[in-house]
């Protein structure tokens, strides 16, 4: 199809869309670690980001959360509203896990004593370093009122998201969320943008503590596509038996 690309990230795809402010987001199986030092294609991801993520959003947008999302187009894409990206990473921890580890020395998995908000500034040349709202203002990323409505969004979507996860029997350890600014109504509006998927969160088994995300590929310590098929299954995206993997022909027998 001739469509003009906009941009192409790790995981996904960026196009034209059919009217003027429109996008359409493609979800690819890439999937890389590390800044870019590891990735490895995993056939039928994108295709499950895709559905986990739209189900995500059209659930968010129906508490109220505004966000990019307007429809499913096929498989791997979907209609999203043109935003302008705030260059930030925002990640909301609820327990112990990765970086936070790493950087304070606390073991893997103990709870915190509230939720943290954290923000990372987006370039991928710097290793997206952590920076504080102080260096967002002074730089001009976002004004404190846009950082005052992200951070209430953000501790909203959170507690949204622990619950539905929960009742799956899943404990939503962190995630990452981005936001972009919409002009709607002579007015500029920050909206949620980007994907929620098991690449962009952590989620682990609350019974095991089986990791259910894009760990298993960080780590080497399991199988990423199963765990995001078990994902979309509790979520009821996809049925027991069904599975977006490529399980080759099918003999229909006359
Ligand atoms: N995350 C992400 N993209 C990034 C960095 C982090 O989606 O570029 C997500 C990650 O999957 C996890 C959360 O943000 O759910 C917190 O990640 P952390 O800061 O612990 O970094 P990591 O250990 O993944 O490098």
């Amino acid at each position: 199809m001739n469509r003009r690309k906009i941009y192409e990230g790790k995981a996904k795809i960026l196009y034209e869309g059919p009217e003027p402010g429109t996008l359409i987001q493609h979800f690819k199986d890439d999937a890389t670690a590390n800044n870019n030092e590891k990735m490895q294609i995993f056939d039928g991801k994108g295709v499950l980001n895709n559905k986990i993520s739209e189900n995500i959003f059209l659930k968010l947008g129906k508490i109220g959360i505004p966000t990019h999302f307007i429809r499913k187009l096929n498989m791997r894409e979907q209609l999203i509203k043109e935003v302008d990206i705030i260059p930030i990473e925002v990640v909301v921890r609820n327990i112990v896990a990765g970086s936070l580890s790493k950087r304070l020395g606390i073991i893997e998995g103990e709870p915190l004593p509230r939720s943290l908000i954290e923000f990372y500034y987006k370039n991928d040349k710097l290793g997206d370093p952590m920076v504080s709202d102080e260096h967002i203002t002074a730089f001009g990323w976002a004004s404190p009122q846009e950082i005052e409505e992200i951070m209430n969004l953000s501790l909203r979507i959170n507690d949204f998201l622990s619950g539905l996860f929960s009742g799956i029997n899943i404990k939503l350890v962190d995630f990452k969320i981005e936001f972009g600014r919409l002009y709607e109504n002579d007015a500029f509006r920050i909206i949620l943008a980007d994907e929620i998927s098991p690449d962009s969160c952590r989620l682990w088994d609350t019974t095991t503590n089986d990791k259910l995300d894009k760990d298993l590929f960080r780590n080497d310590s399991g199988d990423l596509l199963e765990a995001y098929n078990e994902v979309a299954r509790r979520m009821g995206i996809i049925s027991k038996k069904n599975k977006t993997e490529n399980t080759g022909p099918v003999l229909i027998k006359g």
